[in-house]
C-alpha cells in the first residue's frame, strides 16, 4: 500500500489516541484545546530545543506568569534571567513583545496568518498554535514531521531542496479534522519510532503504507554536507572583589543581547577580526571554555584581574554565593564554573 491521505490520517490517529506523549502542554484525549498561550510558550521554546531540555523553563514560566497577560506586564530583564540556559536569546525577547502585542488585542489571533504576524512567530509555529490551540487545519513541518514524511514518501532529494516536496506530502496527508492532533501525532511518532537512528518500523502504525521501510530508511531525510563551522576567539574577564564578581548587562542587540554576563572584549562583534582591547590592568588566564554556536564556535579565555583596579564598564558586583540566580546565559556560566574552580 502506498501513503495516500485518509489511511494515514486514519492509521496515525489511532495509534496517537493510545500512545500520545503526556506533556505539560497538551490537553489529554477528550479534554477541550489546549490554551494558546501554553501552546506558544512550548513552542516558542521547543524550537531548536529538546523536549526534556524545555519541561522544567515551561513550568517555571507558566508557573510565574500563568498567562499572557502576566508574561507582557513582567520586565524583560526578568524573563531574559529566567530564560537564561535555553539559548538562541532572541527568542525570549520576541516573547516578551509578542505577549505584549497579544495584551494590547486582549487575545491570541486566532489564524495562521494572524498569529505569524506576532514577533518570533514563523510559518512553523503559527502553524502549529493554529492547528493545536484553535484546531484549524494547518500544515505543521517540524524536523521529527520532516524525517517521517521523507521516509513515508520515500523522498530521495536531499535537504534543504526537498522541504517544498516533504510540505506538500505532509498538505496530502493532513486531515480535515484533528489537523493538531495529527501534527502532534506525527511529531510523537518521529521521536519515538521513526527516530533519526534505528527508526522501529516493526512498532510502527504506518509501516505497511512506508515506502521506506525497506529500503534503508536511516538515509532519509538525505542531509547536505556539513561545513565546518567558523572558530571565533574571545576574553572574558573574571573581576573577583569581597566574595563577589562584576556583572554586566550586555546591550539590547545582538548575540546574548539583554543577558547579564561578565565583560568581555565583544568577540561579537569582531567579525573583522578586531577586538576590543582588555580592560587595564594585570591579567592572569585561567582557561578557555568553548561554545557552539549554531553559525560559530566561540573559544573563549578566561581572563583573572589581580590588581584591586576598578572596572570601567557599568554593572553590579553579584554576590558569589547567589551566582546562580543572575541569570547567565551557558557561554558565561561555562566561564564562571571555570574561574571558581581555579
Ligand atoms: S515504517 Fe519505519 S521508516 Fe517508515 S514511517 Fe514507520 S518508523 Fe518510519
Amino acid at each position: 500500500m502506498t501513503a495516500t491521505g485518509k489511511p494515514v490520517s486514519a492509521s496515525l490517529l489511532q495509534w496517537y489516541d493510545t500512545h500520545a506523549r503526556s506533556l505539560p502542554w497538551r490537553a489529554a484525549w477528550g479534554e477541550a484545546a489546549p490554551d494558546p498561550y501554553r501552546v506558544w510558550l512550548s513552542e516558542v521554546m521547543l524550537q531548536q530545543t529538546t523536549v526534556a531540555a524545555v519541561k522544567p523553563y515551561f513550568a517555571k514560566f507558566t508557573d510565574r506568569w500563568p498567562t499572557v497577560a502576566d508574561l507582557a506586564a513582567a520586565p524583560e530583564e526578568e524573563v531574559m534571567a529566567a530564560w537564561a540556559g535555553l539559548g538562541y536569546y532572541s527568542r525570549a525577547r520576541n516573547l516578551v513583545k509578542a505577549a505584549k502585542a497579544v495584551a494590547e488585542m486582549g487575545d491570541f489571533p486566532d489564524t495562521e496568518a494572524g498569529l505569524r504576524a506576532l514577533p518570533g512567530v514563523g510559518d512553523y509555529t503559527a502553524a502549529a498554535v493554529a492547528a493545536i490551540a484553535f484546531g484549524q487545519r494547518a500544515v505543521v513541518v517540524d524536523a521529527n514531521v520532516e524525517r517521517v514524511v521523507a521516509r513515508l514518501f520515500r523522498i530521495e532529494e536531499p535537504l534543504p531542496a526537498a522541504r517544498k516536496a516533504i510540505r506538500a506530502r505532509m498538505d496530502e496527508i493532513t486531515p480535515d479534522t484533528r489537523a493538531g492532533d495529527f501534527a502532534q501525532a506525527m511529531m510523537d511518532l518521529g521521536s519515538g519510532l521513526c527516530t533519526v537512528r534505528s527508526p522501529k518500523c516493526l512498532l510502527c502504525p504506518l509501516a505497511d503504507m512506508c515506502d521506506a521501510r525497506t529500503a534503508d530508511p536511516e538515509r532519509l531525510p538525505v542531509k547536505p554536507a556539513k561545513k565546518a563551522k567558523p572558530v571565533r576567539q574571545g576574553q572574558a574577564y573574571w573581576i573577583e572583589r569581597n566574595g563577589a564578581v562584576w556583572l554586566i548587562r550586555r546591550p539590547g542587540t545582538g548575540m546574548l543581547g539583554g543577558m547579564r554576563s561578565l565583560p568581555d572584549d565583544e568577540w561579537s562583534a569582531q567579525e573583522d577580526g578586531s577586538a576590543k582591547p582588555p580592560i587595564m590592568g594585570d591579567w592572569k588566564l585561567l582557561g578557555r571554555v568553548r561554545h557552539v554556536f549554531t553559525h560559530a564556535v566561540l573559544e573563549l579565555d578566561v581572563m583573572a584581574l589581580d590588581s584591586q583596579q576598578q572596572p570601567v564598564e557599568d554593572g553590579q558586583w553579584w554576590p558569589l554565593d547567589t551566582l546562580e540566580e543572575a541569570g547567565l546565559p551557558t557561554l558565561f556560566t561555562k566561564a564562571a564554573r571555570l574561574a571558581l574552580s581555579c
